[in-house]
C-alpha cells in the first residue's frame, strides 16, 4: 500500500528572516512519519496572505494532507485563516462556542481594537472540525478541502501546537513505518556509509541516510519496502558491521550508555580533565541516576593542580609536557586512586586557537583510560575549532570508558 502523502507549511516572517528557529516542522514531520505519512515537502513562508494562499492551493491539490502552523493568532500579521479561506474558496464564520470562550478574555485587553481582533480567532472555515486550544487561545482546524487534500491549521507557538498534534496523530500508529537510528562514534561518516551499504546488500527495501555531527555519526534506516521485520533484520546486520563503533539504537546518548553499562556491572567511574574542563563530567551527570556509578572528577587545568590534586610528578610534566601520554596516564592513575573508582579516564590536550607547536599542533589530545590493571594512553589529532576539539575530545573520552567497561580492548 502506498503511504499517504503530506506537506508541512510554517507561516511566520520571524522564520523566513531568521529571527526565530522553525522547530515545528521537525515535530510535525516526526508525528507524520509515526502516523505513516510520507512527507514530500516542507515550506516556510512569510506572513504574506497572497504567498500563503497560492502555496496552499498548490499543496492541497498535490498531497493527501497539508499541515500548516503559525498565523492563527489575533494580531494583524496572523493571516493564515484568511489565506486558507481565500485559497480554498471556503467561507468563514464565527463559531459560537469558541467566541463565547474568547469573550472571557476580552477584558484583559485595554484597547477596543484589541478586544475586537481577539474574536477573529473564533472564525472557522466552512465544514472544519475545531481542535480546542488547551494552551493559549487560538484553536486549530481540520478541513477536507474541495481541491482534494485535507488541511490542518495549527497555532505557531510550539507549546500550543504540540497538544493538538498529539491529539491528531498519537493514536494513528497502525501502518507506521519503522525507522532505526544507530548511533556510532570513532568512525568517519564515509566509512560508516560504506560499511552499512555492504551490510545492506542482503537486505533490499531499506533506505539509508547518514547524519553526522562532531564525533557522532548516526546511521538511519528507513523502510522502503522491507517492512517492519525486514528493517529490524537489516538493522541487526548493520549493527554487526559497525562493532565496536555503534553505541545505541534506542536514542540513548553515549554518556547514558556508559552509565547503563557501568550500572549493569556495578562499576564506579572518575574523570580527570584538562582541556575539556569538566565536559565529560557534565555529560555523565546529565544522565539521571548517574550517581550510582559516577563518583566525581578533577578539572586539572593548570600543571600545579595536576600535581597537587592528581599526584602527577612535576618532573614528568617537565620531561614530556602536560600534553603527553605519560601525563594523561598519570592523571588517570591519580584520579582512580584518589577517588577510589574501578575505572577512570583522563584528557589533556591543546584546544587552541593558541598553544600549538610543530610537534604538538592545536587539536593534539592525549587520553588515558585506567583500571586496576593499569593505564592505556592514546593520542588523537582532533579537527575543528576550540569548541569542536573539546566536543570531539569529550565524545572520545566517553567512548574510551564505554569500550573499557564493555571489555573491548
Ligand atoms: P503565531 O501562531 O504566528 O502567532 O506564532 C507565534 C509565535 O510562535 C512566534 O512568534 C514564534 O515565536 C512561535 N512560532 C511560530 N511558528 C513557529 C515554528 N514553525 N517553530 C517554532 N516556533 C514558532
Ligand atoms: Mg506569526
Amino acid at each position: 500500500m502506498m503511504a499517504a502523502s503530506a506537506a508541512i507549511v510554517t507561516v511566520g516572517t520571524e522564520i523566513t528572516t531568521g529571527l526565530r528557529l522553525d522547530t515545528n516542522t521537525r515535530e510535525i514531520a516526526a508525528a507524520l512519519m509515526g502516523a505513516g505519512y510520507d512527507t514530500r515537502e516542507t515550506v516556510s513562508l512569510p506572513d504574506d496572505p497572497d504567498l500563503v494562499a497560492t502555496c496552499l492551493r498548490r499543496l492541497v491539490a498535490a498531497y493527501d494532507l497539508v499541515v500548516v502552523t503559525g498565523g492563527l493568532g489575533p494580531t494583524h500579521d496572523d493571516i493564515t485563516r484568511e489565506a486558507a479561506s481565500e485559497a480554498l474558496g471556503l467561507p468563514m464564520s464565527a463559531d459560537p462556542g469558541i467566541a463565547h470562550g474568547l469573550a472571557r478574555w476580552v477584558h484583559r485587553h485595554t484597547e477596543q481594537r484589541a478586544r475586537e481582533q481577539v474574536l477573529r480567532q473564533a472564525l472557522v472555515l466552512q465544514g472544519a472540525e475545531v481542535l480546542a486550544a488547551t494552551v493559549g487561545t487560538a484553536p486549530g482546524q481540520v478541513v477536507q478541502t474541495p481541491l482534494g487534500g485535507r488541511l490542518v491549521l495549527l497555532p505557531g507557538p510550539p507549546n500550543e501546537m504540540r497538544p493538538m498534534l498529539q491529539e491528531l496523530f498519537a493514536h494513528k500508529v497502525q501502518g507506521s513505518s519503522t525507522v532505526v537510528e544507530i548511533a556510532c562514534t570513532g568512525i568517519s561518516e564515509s566509512d560508516a556509509q560504506v560499511a552499512t551499504q555492504a551490510a545492506l546488500a542482503e537486505h533490499p527495501g531499506v533506505r539509508l541516510t547518514i547524519l553526522a555531527s562532531p564525533a557522532d555519526v548516526h546511521v538511519v534506516l528507513f523502510d522502503d519496502g522491507a517492512g517492519n521485520e525486514g528493517i529490524l533484520r537489516a538493522a541487526e546486520s548493520v549493527r554487526d558491521a559497525l562493532v565496536p563503533y555503534w553505541y545505541s539504537d534506542d536514542g540513548a546518548s553515549l554518556a547514558s550508555v556508559v552509565t547503563r553499562l557501568a550500572q549493569a556491572l556495578g562499576m564506579t567511574l572518575a574523570v580527570a580533565e584538562s582541556c575539556t574542563g569538566g565536559l565529560v563530567a557534565a555529560s555523565l551527570t546529565s544522565v539521571p541516576g548517574a550517581s550510582s556509578v559516577f563518583r566525581g572528577g578533577v578539572v586539572a587545568y593548570s600543571n600545579e593542580v595536576k600535581t597537587s590534586q592528581l599526584d602527577v610528578p612535576e618532573a614528568l610534566i617537565a620531561k614530556h609536557g602536560a600534553v603527553s601520554g605519560q601525563v594523561a596516564s598519570a592523571m588517570a592513575r591519580g584520579v582512580l586512586r584518589r577517588l577510589g573508582t574501578d575505572v577512570s579516564v583522563a584528557i589533556t590536550g591543546i584546544a587552541g586557537p593558541d598553544g600549538g607547536s610543530a610537534d604538538k599542533p592545536v587539536g593534539t589530545v592525549w587520553f588515558s583510560v585506567a583500571d586496576a590493571s593499569g593505564e592505556i594512553p592514546v593520542m588523537r589529532q582532533m579537527i575543528g575549532d576550540r569548541d569542536g576539539i573539546r566536543t570531539r575530545a569529550t565524545m572520545f573520552a566517553l567512548n574510551l570508558l564505554r569500550l573499557k567497561i564493555a571489555g573491548h580492548e
